[in-house]
């Protein structure tokens, strides 16, 4: 990578509170006063601190703080940053005109603005991963290809192939003999699948995921309208820059046309998301793409002790492929990080816990500390042992709230008032009425198509006697809500609810819990003026926890953290537990079936294992209960997870949990073979 000169400004003065505790490089990023910027740096060095630290400082330097865009994996790693950037900000109050949140949410921002040149209308609603199958699958069945003698592609792998090429920036040739190479011999069937579906969104007025980021790429490639849309911005910064996609790269390119300078920070040994698309080439590429880039490098950790960062390097050293240095620590010595053998699955829930409540006592918070795992249902016996001690806890990560059946109705009817042409909201809905199938579905839509897609039409629907009291109880509710666009969302979810809530009863099981759900939505909602930005955020940033859905905590509150490695990206508590360490769960039996895959998760225990500062366990298993599919399940006896090579296990300090060496004989099925085989041969 070139390096350049960099030219500060030294306008701040020198003990800033922005600039106050950071070492020079960091400063250096920071006041950096011209051109691109690019930060490379391994884990806890400071790099979101640093991305902070800019925005107060470009803030207290005169740049508006509305034509500040800050990037970031969710919406609550943005929140977290601009409360950091306030903390320390002269001006109280400008963060908050910050531009931030993730690229989907900003794109959906972006085009409600430039919905016109894009082809779209304002009012365009988003469809979640659900539905964009859904609508491949009928598209699929209306031009015969489910009937193909050799089987088409399942509409879920449709979806994950034109995502691939939206999303990698490849064509259907590449993506196929890539990635999926069972269906190479389908391209030309694909591509007029894929037109059908582009058509029919664009009809309809709705856009997929990808769509977002495809719409806002495509909008920049008019040079006009690049100066324009990169012109709001003075400033763009992303954090997590590893884990963007080509698409997203493209992005940024086309908005630093438009005036703005791009600030990248991220940590190649932490790209954690190529199953997205993401592509750490982006990253490594930066200064190619945006010529005269001023790279910086960190290699001061922060977070750590020197123990665990002895052990996180020689973790991380065994990678093929990295960029990113080694780095050091002047945090100093402690615990050495223990590396847990444990007999049973339930020894490593009492290890766990037994851990956790001593560090309690010590004074360290519950919050202040996390148990990562691979798979959200990893953690299902240790949730079931939390439950049983009574200690509270919030689960991060593997909570598909968009995917539960009731948010998905709810959010339905909130789409069909916003865009009444969005087809997949009205089928869910009208299926959810008594009496009514898809075929009654389908005219009832033909109907209210023929009457301008107002709503209230559906009262005049000829309908069979037993669907009529729904519908005309539908066409009213729908009706009223989509004339009065006054009426605050939150009441608009409760007459939804007040509709909803019999055909709840009927639908689901547990439709008690589900009802509070849908209290909790619409509670969630009075912090809304626009239905559209509701609808907006819960679907492109949804709750990510079990608290965040169930609303604000007390302030005393205090619960353990329990995360998916995923959705740890970025955070950092006094004491992690990694738990269960074993082949097959770390690395994923589902993702070792390529170097470029088992590589992938190497850097994953490496982000799991760098978001330690104090106390560091690794726990495995030797034998846990493994749920195949819904009706076979059993034990496994499980090895310690390859990534523990000797030169890792060399820094740590090994220990056993429930094990006095000697086998339980009542729990082994060791010799279950030569009895059973004895008794059968008796009759052989
Ligand atoms: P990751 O790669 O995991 O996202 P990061 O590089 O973004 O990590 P930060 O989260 O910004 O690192 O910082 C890690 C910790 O180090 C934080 O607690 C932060 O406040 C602290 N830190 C960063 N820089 C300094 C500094 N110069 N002096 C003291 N503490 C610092
Ligand atoms: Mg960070």
């Amino acid at each position: 990578m070139a390096q350049k000169k960099t030219t500060t400004d030294h306008t701040a003065p020198q003990t800033a509170p922005w600039l106050l505790d950071l070492n020079p490089e960091q400063r250096q990023a920071v006041t950096h006063a011209a051109g691109h910027l690019l930060v490379v740096a391994g884990a806890g060095s400071g790099k979101t601190r640093t991305l902070a630290s800019r925005v107060a400082h470009l803030i207290a330097n005169g740049t508006d703080p509305g034509r500040i865009l800050l990037l970031t994996f969710t919406r609550r790693a943005a929140q977290e940053m601009l409360k950091r950037a306030e903390a320390c900000s002269p001006a109280p109050g400008a963060a908050s005109r910050v531009w931030g949140g993730t690229f989907h949410a900003t794109a959906n921002r972006l085009l409600r603005v430039y919905a016109k040149p894009a082809g779209l209308s304002a009012d365009f609603t988003v469809m979640d991963q659900g539905d964009a199958e859904d609508q491949l699958n009928v598209l699929r069945q209306e031009q015969g290809l489910h009937a193909k003698e050799k089987r088409f592609p399942r509409k879920s792998t449709c979806l994950a192939v034109y995502s691939r090429c939206v999303n990698g920036t490849e064509d259907i040739a590449e993506v196929l003999r890539r990635h999926f190479p069972w269906c190479a011999n389908w391209s030309k069937e694909l591509k007029i699948l894929f037109q059908a579906y582009v058509t029919r969104k664009q009809e309809r007025n709705v856009l997929d995921y990808d769509d977002l980021l495809l719409y806002w790429a495509e909008l920049l490639t008019d040079s006009t309208l690049a100066r324009d849309i990169g012109g709001r911005f003075d400033h763009i910064l992303v954090d997590e820059y590893q884990d963007t996609n080509s698409l997203q790269a493209r992005i940024l390119g086309g908005m630093a046309t438009g005036g703005a300078r791009i600030m990248a920070v991220g940590d190649d040994a932490q790209s954690i998301y190529s199953f997205r698309a993401a592509n750490v080439r982006n990253m490594l590429d930066f200064p190619k793409q945006f010529p005269g880039t001023t790279v910086v490098t960190l290699s001061q950790n922060y977070r750590s002790i020197t123990p665990i960062l002895a052990t996180t390097n020689a973790l991380i050293g065994q990678a093929q492929e990295r960029f990113t240095k080694d780095l050091w620590s002047t945090r100093g010595d402690g615990q050495k990080p223990l590396l847990v053998t444990c007999k049973e699955e339930s020894d490593q829930d009492r290890f766990i816990v037994e851990r956790v409540l001593a560090h309690r006592e010590e004074g360290i918070p519950l919050r202040e500390q996390a148990v990562l795992f691979r798979a959200a249902h990893h953690s299902a016996s240790l949730e079931l042992e939390l439950a049983r001690r009574n200690i509270p806890y919030h689960k991060y990560g593997g909570l598909r709230f968009l995917e539960f059946g009731h948010i998905k109705d709810l959010i339905a009817f909130l789409r069909i008032v916003e865009n009444p042409r969005d087809d997949m909201a009205w089928f869910r809905v009208l299926q959810l009425l008594p009496g009514v199938g898809p075929g009654i579905a389908a005219r009832a839509l033909r109907h209210v198509t023929e009457a301008n897609r107002d709503p209230a039409a559906l009262a005049t629907f000829t309908a069979p006697a037993s669907a009529v009291p729904a519908l005309q109880g539908l066409a009213l509710l729908l009706g009223e809500i989509y004339r009065t666009p006054a009426l605050p969302p939150a009441t608009q979810v409760e007459r939804i609810r007040t509709f909803y809530d019999p055909l709840l009863k009927e639908r689901y099981e547990n439709a008690g819990a589900r009802a509070r759900d849908l209290q909790t939505l619409e509670q969630l909602a009075t912090g809304y003026r626009s239905r559209r930005n509701f609808l907006s955020d819960l679907q492109l940033d949804p709750p990510t926890s079990t608290s965040e859905l169930a609303g604000v905590p007390l302030l005393d509150e205090d619960w353990l953290v329990l995360s998916t490695i995923h959705s740890a990206k970025g955070c950092e508590w006094d004491v992690v537990h990694v738990m269960h360490a074993s082949d097959g769960c770390l690395p994923s039996d589902m993702a070792t079936g390529s170097p470029a895959e088992i590589e992938e998760e190497l850097r994953l225990t490496y982000v799991a294992m760098t978001r330690a500062r104090n106390f560091l366990y690794v726990e495995w298993p030797m034998r846990y209960y493994h749920t195949w599919h819904r009706h076979t399940d059993r034990h496994i006896y499980a090895q310690l997870s390859r990534f523990f090579s000797d030169a890792v296990r060399g820094t740590m300090q090994e220990a056993q949990s429930g094990a006095d060496g000697s086998e339980d004989p009542a729990a082994s099925d060791a010799t279950a073979r030569p009895i059973a085989d004895r008794i059968r041969s008796r009759w052989a």
